[in-house]
């Protein structure tokens, strides 16, 4: 796809998501990371409802560290895969306090050897918390891209590295959320608002 091509669609995304935004609720890098793990396979609404009870009181690994994993599944047990979910958060701050003084790692690198810390993961908290250009694709970033023709791929790690490419670096971290909010609220998986979406005169899956 042209790069004028990219502008525009960027211009239209914008135009539809002015505050493109992340919408996991969090005080620090940390709760980001830890509300992003916990967001895997769940909407961030239902982690936004627990971590807001769970983030007054754990604010920091020190003290996830006062918590059992066994006390910390049944405060997210409202949320998919909770006992995995509590066993990698334990291990996450045990290693965050251990080798990284208690803060979060600014290096993707690092981010990815924590538990349950992906790809995708480290790339929300780098872009998000520490400002540092990224493109997280997620299920939204990667149907969406291909949906509208930015790339032609099945696998999501191309599809991060074509959006890289395509992408202005200064506008990744942007264009990272624009494409999760069309995602989420115009181009859904089961029924896509074409009639409402100001892409459909570019998009090749319009309906
Ligand atoms: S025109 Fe339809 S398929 Fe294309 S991006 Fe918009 S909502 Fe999705």
């Amino acid at each position: 796809m042209e790069k004028e091509v990219i502008k525009i669609v960027l211009e239209m995304l914008e135009e539809m998501h002015p505050d493109p935004k992340c919408e996991l609720i969090y005080g620090s890098p940390f709760q980001l990371l830890i509300a992003t793990v916990l967001a895997a396979q769940a909407t961030d609404r239902k982690v936004n409802e627990v971590t807001k009870e769970l983030f007054k009181l754990y604010k920091c690994p020190e003290d996830f560290l006062e918590l059992t994993e066994a006390d910390l599944a049944d405060k997210i047990k409202s949320i998919n895969f909770y006992k995995t979910k509590a066993k990698n958060i334990m291990d996450i701050c045990r290693v965050l306090v251990i080798k990284y003084k208690g803060q979060v790692p600014e290096s993707r690198e690092e981010l990815v050897k924590l538990k349950g810390v992906g790809r995708k993961t480290a790339n929300v908290v780098l872009s998000n918390a520490f400002d540092i250009p990224a493109i997280a694709v997620d299920t939204h970033v990667h149907r969406v891209a291909n949906k509208i023709g930015l790339v032609e791929t099945e696998d999501v790690l191309k599809t991060e590295l074509e959006l890289e490419r395509l992408i202005p670096e200064e506008q990744w971290s942007k264009a990272h959320n624009y494409l999760v909010l069309h995602g989420r609220y115009v181009c859904n998986a089961k029924k896509p608002k074409c009639s409402q979406c100001k892409l459909a005169s570019i998009c090749r899956s319009h309906i």
